[in-house]
């Protein structure tokens, strides 16, 4: 099926939903996820947010398939993924730290991963030159890394995720690591790139702002258990409890 979004970009795959069913999670007799039940709806943008330790990089290693679940069950399209290996569901992630390969230029960094599953060439430069135009930074393609901005490299980051066309991006705080500004600048890209490819996108952040004008929904999490899960304007203005209001800031 082949679905137009709101900025008229085609869509090649099916609608996505990802739904998590009391997801437990224990690092020998810890227990860092306690139950935790969320769906990610169809071109949704969640995010996860909670403080520093709370199980927010877990619960994503979880769903990307890099960790195995110790209970519960995680479906993506309404099949049970628990056993898929993370190459086959569909998924790229983003991390907070990125390793760009120095030698290559920014077209090969983004294109590597497609080279070594053996996609054509064509097809390479194909999605390449597209994930390009949405990140802007077409006219970077053939620099080298350290001839590149803080941002533009973030942005091939970002970049070699796009360019696997994944029915599901998650991203691993994306923006931590950057300095203020570039943050700004970050964020706003991000949004750019919602809009403009509206997948399906789960965004761990501690930073209640980034969580706040990027997200559809918000999933509120704090030792390892889901605290509520609403849109920002239902959290900022029905918070369910003070943690909630604390972290989102809201005067209650
Ligand atoms: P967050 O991303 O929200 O800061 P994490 O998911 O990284 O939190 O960590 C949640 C908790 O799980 C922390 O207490 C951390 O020490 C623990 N933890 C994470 N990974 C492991 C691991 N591989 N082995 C043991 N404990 C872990
Ligand atoms: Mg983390």
């Amino acid at each position: 099926m082949i679905h137009v979004v709101k900025s008229n970009v085609c869509r090649l795959w099916t609608e996505t939903r990802l739904e998590l069913h009391q997801i437990r999670k224990s690092f020998g007799n810890v227990d860092v996820l306690k139950g935790i039940d969320l769906t990610v709806e169809d071109g949704e943008f969640t995010a996860f947010v909670g403080p520093s330790g709370c199980g927010k990089s877990t619960l994503l290693r979880l769903i990307c398939g890099l960790d195995e679940i110790t209970s519960g069950q995680m479906m993506i399209d309404g099949q049970v993924v628990n056993d898929v290996p993370p190459a086959k569901r569909g998924l790229a992630m983003v991390f907070q730290s990125y390793a760009l390969y120095p030698h290559m230029s920014v077209a090969d960094n983004m294109g590597y991963a497609l080279k070594l599953a053996g996609t054509p060439r064509e097809e390479i430069r194909r999605r390449v030159e597209a994930a390009a135009k949405v990140l802007r930074i077409s006219d970077y393609v053939d620099r080298k890394p350290r001839q590149l901005s803080g941002g533009q490299r973030q942005r091939v980051a970002i970049g070699r995720a796009i360019v696997r066309e994944p029915k599901i991006f998650l991203f691993d705080e994306p923006l931590s690591n950057l300095d203020a500004a570039l943050r700004v600048e970050m964020r706003i890209e991000i949004a750019r790139m919602k809009e403009r490819l509206g997948t399906t996108m789960v965004y761990v952040t501690h930073d209640q702002i980034e969580a706040m004008t990027l997200a559809d929904k918000i999933v509120v999490l704090n030792a390892g258990r889901v605290e509520q899960i609403g849109s920002p304007l239902d959290l900022y203005n029905a918070p369910v409890n003070r943690f909630v209001a604390g972290f989102i800031g809201s005067p209650r």
